[in-house]
């Protein structure tokens, strides 16, 4: 499904497909195409609003 995630550097906000196959708690890294900075996005799937809840950080911290 696609779904919008914040990137942590520039605040873009940028679409991604999630594939409800690979399950309810997934973790994945996509470059921002704004910043091209790579954001680790983890999805819980919250069954109530039956889509994904993300969270975003910066990979490269330090
Ligand atoms: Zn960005």
């Amino acid at each position: 499904m696609e779904q919008t995630w914040q990137c942590a550097c520039c605040g873009e906000e940028n679409e991604t497909f999630i594939d409800p196959q690979g399950g309810d708690n997934q973790e994945f890294v996509e470059d921002c195409p704004v910043c091209c900075r790579p954001n680790v996005i983890t999805a819980r799937y919250n069954p109530h609003a039956q889509r994904y809840d993300l969270s975003t950080y910066q990979e490269d911290v330090g």
